[in-house]
């Protein structure tokens, strides 16, 4: 019963379990509304919720929120179970739709009106919005307010009967209109939608709030700690409001924290889902988004966004979290898992002029501290290519890189002497000659020469050509999100090079990878392009993204 974490929701469980207050089961739920795809906060909450069970010996459920049929769809509840399950959680059995319950919350909603607790009202959305008041100045009460039970009940099953058109009449808790707080202010119960529903279809023609759906089914569940986020602290009394006035014989505390934010990314659903129809990005899981399929598709594993949630933590702060935390934990994550190659981005041509036999196979582990990943062949010929960044003409004391007639040598190879430099009409290099030496094979390495750099490289024989795409952050601004999304956007977050990866990466279909300098890569899943496509998952230094 106990655990390695401590935060003050794990701290209240233990408390409330030393006390009798629950019972030694714990159950929670992860309670997603299907109105788009989960993103890293999203996350946050699943990791919290299972976590807290898995750590307590309780249960979770999946509950989908789906209340509001004309933004949810069939796609989203899908992807919501692919995402919970990639990131290594197990609903079991415990699978549940709000809308399983939408005949015991229509029960419910009766009874609210029989007992003089609800009434229909036939204000518009606009004259509720009117006469709710500000918080400085009280609301009206409406003049229907004060209609029969007889009345209310009438009407209520004539609304639920689709009798009344959309928006006509709603269903509101009477509560207080001079209440300080706004969500107690008489809140709409439910409300008339002549909309096909994606599981009940058109059996319904009425739809619960989600403030009434949600303390509802978190107590028909038997949930013994309702988890959400800080905007729903003003809403909890309304919560408690339901669940102490209709006879149902549980009752959920609920206890928030913060959202989890990240900086340079939205996580909005509502501009997730602006970004997607206007284009700029290419659907819910463009490598550039914090969406979970998003960063699948970029290649980080569910353990490193694990890590990054348990690291962040949870709180009741504001927490904007930077980005590179998140990149810190795929790195260590992916470090010592991934083999490594090499991959020329930008390849610049390099002949070895004193070079004339076959190719000589050179061995080369593919992991310098875990020979468990094995070794592999390369082959060293007198074609290569280096990274075109890699060569600079005259030489500089802060950059390591071959010069003209400097000395570099090429990793797990030789040491090379660049001995000529042919360029174009703009004067950029286009080809270098260089000359080896011999002696210097890696290993077995006579030369007694020190050069300063290192530098990754392929040989045309062992080479194939690759598409890389190199991200940066989707935004410019640290807290997008503002008026002008266009405005915000990096024009170049997204770049597409053309190079040459060794070819064992694409003949043995490596999965995760680091190339050598450049960062670790993953292969994209589903590509039109004949040349393999690899997502940079993140650089190696940190800072750059
Ligand atoms: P959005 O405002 O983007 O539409 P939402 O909160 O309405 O998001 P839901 O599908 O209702 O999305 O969220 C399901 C659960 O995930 C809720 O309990 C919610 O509190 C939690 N959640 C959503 N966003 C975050 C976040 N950024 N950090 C932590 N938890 C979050
Ligand atoms: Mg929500």
């Amino acid at each position: 019963m106990s655990s390695a974490v401590s935060d003050f929701i794990r701290n209240r469980i233990r408390d409330d379990i030393e006390n009798d207050v629950v019972d030694d089961s714990i159950v929670t739920r992860f309670p997603p509304e299907p109105n788009g795809y989960l993103h890293i906060g999203h996350a946050k909450s699943i990791c919290l919720n299972f976590g807290v069970a898995e750590e307590f010996g309780g249960k979770t459920y999946l509950r989908f929120d789906d209340t509001n049929p004309l933004k949810e769809s069939e796609e989203f509840v899908e992807s919501i179970q692919e995402d919970v399950r990639w990131l290594g959680f197990d609903w079991e059995d415990r699978l549940t739709f709000a809308s399983d319950y939408f005949d015991q919350l229509y029960g419910f909603a009766e009874q609210l009106i029989q007992e003089g607790r609800a009434f229909v009202c036939d204000l518009s959305a606009d004259e509720i919005r009117a006469t709710r008041g500000t918080l400085t100045e009280t609301g009206t009460n409406s003049p229907y307010r004060d209609r029969s039970v007889a009345e209310n009940l009438d009407l209520f099953r004539r609304m639920r009967a689709g009798e009344f058109p959309n928006g006509s009449r709603v269903l509101r808790a009477k509560i207080d209109m001079a209440s300080p707080n706004l969500n107690m202010r008489d809140p709409v119960l439910y409300r008339i939608l002549h909309a096909e529903h994606h599981r009940t279809g058109d059996s319904w023609c009425i739809y619960p709030m989600y403030d009434y759906t949600h303390c509802i089914c978190d107590a028909l569940e038997g949930i013994t700690h309702s988890l959400c986020t800080l905007e729903f602290e003003d809403h909890r009394p309304l919560y408690d409001w339901v669940l102490d006035n209709i006879s149902i014989n549980f009752h959920p505390p609920q206890i928030e924290f913060s959202r989890l934010g990240l900086e340079f990314n939205v996580m909005s659903k509502r501009i997730l889902t602006s970004l997607i129809k206007d284009g700029h990005v290419e659907g819910w899981d463009d490598p550039r988004l914090p969406t979970l399929s998003g960063l699948r598709r970029r290649g980080v594993p569910p353990e490193a966004i694990r890590d990054f949630c348990s690291r962040v933590g949870v709180t009741k702060q504001a927490n904007l979290v930077e980005t590179s935390l998140l990149d810190f934990c795929v790195r260590s994550t992916l470090e010592d898992t991934s083999p490594r190659a090499m991959a020329v981005i930008d390849p610049l041509p390099v002949e070895v002029i004193n070079f004339d036999d076959d190719d000589v196979m050179l061995e080369a582990p593919n992991h310098p501290k875990v020979p468990e990943l094995g070794h592999r062949q390369l082959s060293f010929g007198r074609n290569l290519f280096i990274e075109r960044s890699d060569f600079r003409e005259t030489a500089s004391k802060k950059q390591r890189k071959l010069t003209l007639n400097g000395l570099a040598r090429l990793r797990y190879g030789f040491i090379v002497e660049c001995v000529e430099v042919k360029k174009d009409a703009h004067g950029e290099p286009v080809e270098l000659k260089v000359r080896y030496v011999p002696e210097s094979r890696s290993g077995q390495d006579t030369s007694g020469l020190k050069p300063r750099s290192t530098l990754h490289w392929v040989s045309s024989a062992n080479a194939v050509s690759a598409k890389f795409r190199l991200f940066e952050n989707l935004f410019n601004v640290r807290e997008p999100g503002g008026d002008d999304l266009g405005e915000e956007l990096n024009p170049s977050s997204k770049i597409e090079q053309d190079g040459l990866v060794e070819r064992v990466v694409v003949e043995d279909e490596w999965d995760r990878c680091q190339f050598e300098r450049n960062g670790y890569f993953v292969k994209d899943s589903d590509s039109t392009s004949t040349a393999p496509v690899f997502n940079r998952i993140v650089s190696l230094s940190s800072g750059i993204r």
